[in-house]
């Protein structure tokens, strides 16, 4: 990039302070976890942004798009940078633009609705609604670190997905505003059914700078950990208690062995050779988990009231996917797929997947709730990495046998399996982007000819 477009980007913002241009930063500010995927690492290492933004101000935002669309440089939002498909990694160079200073919490309304800015870190939007008697719905494992415009952009669940689904069910994401790429670019307000346009975009269809977001009455939380002798009953214990509503639960996370000999600083709750369950689960039924536990044959190595994101150990960053972090950890050929098995036949297909590739696939199971009301078993099942040609004879095998598969190894929002078949998130880009600037690369189905066939903005 021509060093006149920073002078000029610094000028825009009337602070040089908030254009980083040193390689060092702008290199660390252009990655995410691409890395959990080998196929990712070869495709993404090396790719990196040219000048690193901060706004403050949606004035801001606009200011530097404008200025972006008139020069045809590329843009690619940034939150925490904690995606894991490479989603905030910049494959045209250009203006990474870093949303994490935009962190103001404007209230929690009286109706559990959290109305903020996208750089807010969800661990700080959690503390600050139980303050008033609030949960997050959902959160993912990164909650400390992850920001609440990066979860829309590029999440999907995680804790508390059990009893509330996704993020992109039941209303949880009631309205968001999006600032556009265009020439004079434009702050849009998508509420109720519209919102789908823009999540889990990867930041390709607009920029998202105000967030409202449903909450749920606050609980007071145990944690416990749970141990089978067999994978078996540890998944039969916790498909029960996952799928029978008199349980309220947060998190309920099945690993078979040896997933758990991973978690090294916990190891003194981790039983040789036993599946283990992780689960949050209200206080007041912790004394009946425990009790219908031993009942079906299990022993508690831990359990304990959760003091909230400071607990030690936080059972959470052992879940979701941070199960794979820590096999990575200990054996950097670990990776992982994003799974959905069929509640009916989940015993069928683990029995296949079992007998064609024995332990080069190991079950983590996390239930989750669809958007359906179904609870389900969801998995981030480990699989050992030896060739990209193998990894796709696991996915193959997996959708053969009825197997949902989000695939975490591509780079682009169609291919990882949460992209609308409805098409409304390219429509949106059509409309927002039809340059195509924004990350550009990440929605392949995009082509900027199609964008100029669209006719007069409809938002
Ligand atoms: C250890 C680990 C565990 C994880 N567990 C989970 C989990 O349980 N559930 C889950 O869903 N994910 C999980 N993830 C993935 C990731 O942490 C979450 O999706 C997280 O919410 C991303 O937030 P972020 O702020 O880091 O986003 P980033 O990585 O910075 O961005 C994600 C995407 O959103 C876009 N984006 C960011 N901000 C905006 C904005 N304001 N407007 C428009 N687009 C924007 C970016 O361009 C990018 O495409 C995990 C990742 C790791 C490394």
């Amino acid at each position: 990039m021509d060093a006149h477009h920073i002078t000029a980007l610094g000028k825009l913002l009337g602070d040089d302070s908030r254009v980083l241009t040193k390689p060092q930063v702008v290199e660390r500010l252009s990655r995410d976890f691409y890395w959990y995927s080998p196929v990712l690492r070869r495709q993404l290492d090396g790719k990196v942004g040219e000048v690193v933004v901060q706004p403050l101000t949606v004035g801001e935002i606009q200011d530097v798009l404008r200025y972006c669309h008139r020069c045809d440089i590329a843009v690619t939002a940034r939150g925490a940078g904690t995606g894991n498909y490479g989603q905030a990694v910049p494959l045209h160079g250009g203006v990474v633009l870093d949303l994490a200073r935009m962190d103001r919490i404007e209230g929690i309304r009286l109706d559990g609705v959290a109305v903020c800015e996208p750089g807010v870190r969800l661990g700080v939007l959690e503390n600050e609604a139980r303050k008033s008697g609030w949960d997050l719905r959902c959160y993912p494992s990164t909650i400390v670190k992850a920001s609440v415009g990066g979860f829309l952009g590029g999440g999907s669940g995680g804790v508390g997905s059990v009893a509330h689904g996704g993020l992109r069910d039941f209303n949880t994401v009631r309205a968001l505003e999006v600032v556009t790429m265009e020439r004079e670019p434009r702050v849009v307000l998508h509420e109720g059914e519209a919102v789908h346009e823009i999540l889990h975009a990867w930041g390709t269809n607009g920029v998202i700078t105000r967030i409202w977001l449903a909450l749920t009455p606050a609980v007071e939380w145990a944690q416990c950990v749970v141990a089978f002798d067999t994978f078996d009953s540890a998944f039969d214990f916790s498909e029960r208690v996952a799928t029978d509503s008199a349980w309220t639960k947060r998190l309920v996370t099945t690993f078979e062995w040896p997933i758990s000999s991973f978690f090294v600083p916990i190891k003194q709750y981790v039983p040789d050779g036993k599946s283990l369950i992780f689960f949050l689960i209200a206080s007041e039924q912790l004394g009946g988990l425990e009790t219908a536990a031993r009942t079906a044959g299990a022993t508690i190595p831990y359990s304990c009231l959760y003091q909230g994101l400071r607990s030690v150990p936080l059972l959470s960053d052992y879940t979701w996917n941070h199960t794979t972090l820590w096999a990575l950890r200990t054996d950097p050929a670990w990776t992982y797929l994003q799974c959905g098995f069929n509640p009916v036949t989940v015993r069928d297909q683990f029995r296949q997947l079992r007998s064609r590739f024995g332990k080069e696939i190991l079950f983590h199971i996390e239930f989750m709730k669809n958007g359906t009301g179904q609870v389900v078993p969801g998995s981030i099942p480990l699989v050992y990495y030896t060739t990209e040609e193998r990894l796709n004879q696991i996915i193959n095998c997996c959708r053969e046998i009825g197997v949902f598969v989000a695939n975490p190894h591509v780079n682009n929002v169609e291919g990882g399996g949460r992209y609308r078949t409805d098409n409304v998130q390219l429509r949106a880009k059509q409309r927002y982007d039809a340059k195509g600037l924004l990350n550009p690369g990440k929605m392949i189905t995009f082509k900027p000819e199609d964008a100029a066939m669209e006719t007069v903005p409809t938002r």
